[in-house]
């Protein structure tokens, strides 16, 4: 599934493309309405006609566009979905599910082989539970050492599950979140609680690293991430741990384990991790 860095290079190259902004809609197409889930898609339509997107932005793994009157489209692109800006049409690809077409004959599309990706719409002062739910985002300046503290003393999980739980902090996933315990040195199965002031000085400085760096790397493509610019990206290059299980840690050689927490697949060295 993209993560924050992945879901954050869409919403920069979509930003770049330089057709996405102050160019008005002229129509939606929708192939898959159920996948609109606070708002009736076949209404959609009418909703968005003539008005332009004034920005683009992300919150965790959400991509949000902004509209002339702040109402919001938001974009949850899940396992498989691909967001794109195309200058020149194409609609005989039969995995795009929805397709807004632009005055300029620009379409942005969105396309979703598994269809697992979900659209929302927000109404200006609109409240959105999935977005209100959501954690610090760890490349803001609101992620403090000090709320980053709060948040680990304040619950009682494993330290993998907790870097995962995006009401804590929000953006994370399976891939980096083994990637920043094992840069960290800490065991994926410790407790919260059980993090000294040294490994809180650790997790605060590593996760905007390591969430930066893949970003500067246009993310990380392990199965189907193409970003909007139709590429994979390249940070997979540099995963430390994850995916590598059977295979020697890059620091002292001990062979690479695979454990499953809460359904998913935890990569980690057993010997730097403690
Ligand atoms: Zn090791």
């Amino acid at each position: 599934m993209p993560e924050l860095p992945e879901v954050e290079t869409v919403v920069r190259q979509l930003l770049h493309c330089g057709r996405m902004l102050n160019n008005p809609i002229t129509g939606v197409k929708i192939f898959r309405p159920q996948r609109w889930i606070n708002y009736p898609a076949d209404k959609i339509a009418i909703r968005l006609m003539g008005h332009v997107f004034k920005n683009i932005t992300r919150r965790a793994k959400f991509i949000i566009l902004s509209l002339d009157d702040e109402a919001e489209l938001i974009i949850h692109l899940r396992m498989t979905g691909k967001l794109m800006c195309q200058a020149t049409p194409i609609d005989d690809d039969p995995y795009i599910r929805e397709i807004i077409y632009f005055q300029d004959g620009s379409q942005l599309l969105f396309k979703d082989t598994r269809t697992l990706g979900r659209l929302y719409f927000k109404e200006p002062g609109e409240k959105l539970p999935v977005l209100d739910r959501l954690g610090v985002e760890p490349l803001s300046f609101q992620f403090t050492r000090e709320k980053l503290q709060a948040l680990l003393y304040h619950c009682n999980l494993e330290m993998k599950s907790f870097l995962m739980d995006q009401s804590k902090i929000a953006g994370i996933g399976n891939i980096y979140a083994s990637e920043i315990l094992f840069l960290c040195q800490i065991h994926p199965q410790r407790n919260t609680r059980s993090i000294t002031a040294e490994e809180l000085n650790r997790l605060h400085e590593i996760i905007p690293e390591i969430l930066n760096r893949s970003i500067k790397f246009k993310g990380t493509t392990i199965a189907d991430f193409r970003n909007a610019e139709n590429q994979s990206g390249e940070f997979q290059k540099y995963l430390q741990v994850y995916g590598n299980h059977g295979e020697s840690c890059p620091i002292c050689q001990t062979e690479i384990q695979r454990i499953v927490q809460k359904q998913r697949s935890t990569f980690f060295c057993p010997n730097c991790q403690k």
